[in-house]
């Protein structure tokens, strides 16, 4: 079958490699979207922390079950599926606790044994595989994955307040975020995003306001816009370097800042707002079963998250879509690659 790896930095190939084997709990999946995720460009190029080339991109997948093992029993082949790309070791506190994200012995695809998912096919074992309607689309069925990341977002707040959130980084997550937030009842949304089409989506997906950081004071405009109070919620899902501290000027007091973009490189914090205002500061890790399990309902309860997708390549222009994302050639959300 064909495979799209990482041979080296900065390089993808087409492989042909064997299908791979059906254990008794696995099921085979006939792959028709993978979708291109920030951690196959830093795969691409070569930055992982632990995905390094030569090594097949993907995690992001849905398809259709081709075959399944003898022990499975919730599905059957026919069936419409997508895969939560983790699997904890199941016996450190936290894989007990149901936070497998936070596992040290984890699998993920792209790794030795786990194979990406930018493949003809791909196998999961059973507990990780779910099931999706058929009349949902194979490219939504593909976005429950990074739905996920913002649902673990939104359930890392309390809620205990929900008028007014601000999201800073209207990108994929972002714009997700922003999606699971009216899911959930928050009445003003802001988002910020310097760039325009990013803006532009945002309104369309139901933001009351989307600001350009870079032409516009967005602490003034906020506050202007919530009786200066500040919003209850605010979602980092950017990098800039005074993102924290812009972050915390839009939160009101005993408001919370959740953080879901990964910023690497150390970046100053003006802590004393923290402290003045009592707001906590909360960081979030990818997503737990239980988070992909409520993203897998929210997309089977017909949430349409479908404008964030820009383009679907054929698998063989994989490498396309990551320089595309990389150099920012032309306005692009979601990527996906059709099979
Ligand atoms: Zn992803
Ligand atoms: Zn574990």
């Amino acid at each position: 079958m064909r495979v799209a790896v990482v041979t080296e930095p900065f390089k993808v190939e087409i492989e042909d490699r064997p299908v791979p084997e059906v254990g008794d709990n696995d099921v085979l999946i006939k792959v028709v979207r993978a979708g291109i995720c920030g951690s196959d460009l830093h795969l691409y190029k070569g930055t992982h922390a632990f995905r390094k080339p030569p090594a097949a991109l993907g995690h992001e997948v849905c398809g259709i079950v081709d075959k399944v093992g003898p022990a499975v029993t919730r599905f059957k082949e026919g069936d419409h599926v997508t895969v939560e790309p983790q699997v904890g070791c199941g016996s450190c506190d936290f894989c007990k606790s149901g936070n497998v994200n936070l596992c040290t012995h984890k699998k993920v695809p792209g790794t030795p044994g786990w194979l990406g998912t930018f493949a003809e096919y791909f196998v999961a074992p059973e507990q990780a595989v779910y099931r999706l309607k058929n009349d949902i689309t194979f490219d939504e069925g593909t976005l429950v994955e990074p739905l996920a990341v913002a649902v673990q977002a939104m359930n890392a707040c309390s809620g205990a307040r929900k008028e007014t959130i601000a999201i800073l980084g209207a990108g994929t997550i972002g714009l997700l975020v922003l999606a699971v937030a009216k899911a959930r009842g928050y009445k003003k949304i802001f988002c910020t995003d310097t760039a325009e089409f990013n803006r532009k989506l945002a309104v369309k997906m139901g933001a009351f306001a989307a600001f350009d950081p870079l032409n516009c004071n967005v602490e003034e405009e906020i506050k202007k816009e919530t009786g200066g109070a500040g919003v209850n919620v605010c979602v980092v899902a950017a990098g800039a370097p005074n993102i924290i501290d812009q972050a915390s000027a839009v939160t009101g007091k005993m408001g919370e800042v959740v953080l879901v973009s990964m910023i690497t490189k150390p970046i100053p914090v003006y802590t004393y707002s923290f402290v003045f205002n009592e707001q906590k500061l909360i960081g979030t890790m990818t997503y737990t079963t239980e988070a992909f399990r409520q993203a897998c309902e929210m997309i089977n309860g017909g949430l349409d998250i479908s404008p964030i997708i820009t383009h679907c390549l054929p698998l063989e222009d994989a490498g396309k879509g990551l320089e595309l994302l990389d150099k920012k050639t032309e306005n692009a959300g979601k990527i996906l690659v059709h099979l």
